[in-house]
């Protein structure tokens, strides 16, 4: 059984959360920046001002190929920021027990405990043909 988070490690993994968050907003106004588009432009001015949800559902509406995988990551670190919050944080969300620290650690915007991501994954993975 695995033990919750202790306050220490909580706090260790909300840091790690909130750099990556910057991190990650950083590339996606760099990437919004030398995307060649007006909107794209005019947003980026605005992004620098924004608070972290309004930004959220901005950025949300953009299209843009070379920012898709930093924002998909985006949202993920913005949900882990949330259960925080919320208190729900380190526990899996599907069979709710604990994730234990190293695998935070390694990627502390995780939702789920191994062994439901690793059933997530076969489940929504791309199935060349069916396997009957
Ligand atoms: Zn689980």
């Amino acid at each position: 059984m695995n033990q919750p988070l202790t306050s220490a490690q909580l706090s260790t993994l909300k840091t790690a959360l909130r750099g990556r968050f910057e991190e990650l907003l950083e590339e996606v106004r760099q990437d919004l920046v030398k995307a060649d588009d007006d909107r794209a432009a005019l947003l980026s001015d605005r992004v620098r001002d924004l608070e972290d949800e309004s930004l959220m559902d901005l950025i949300a509406d953009i299209e843009l190929a070379d920012i898709d995988r930093d924002l998909e990551e985006l949202r993920d670190v913005e949900a882990a920021l949330g259960r925080v919050r919320e208190g729900s944080y380190g526990f899996c969300l599907k069979c709710e027990e604990p994730i234990p620290f190293e695998r935070l650690r390694a990627y502390p915007a995780a939702s789920r405990c191994r062994r439901c991501q690793s059933l997530y994954e076969k489940t929504y993975a791309h199935q060349p043909s069916p396997s009957l």
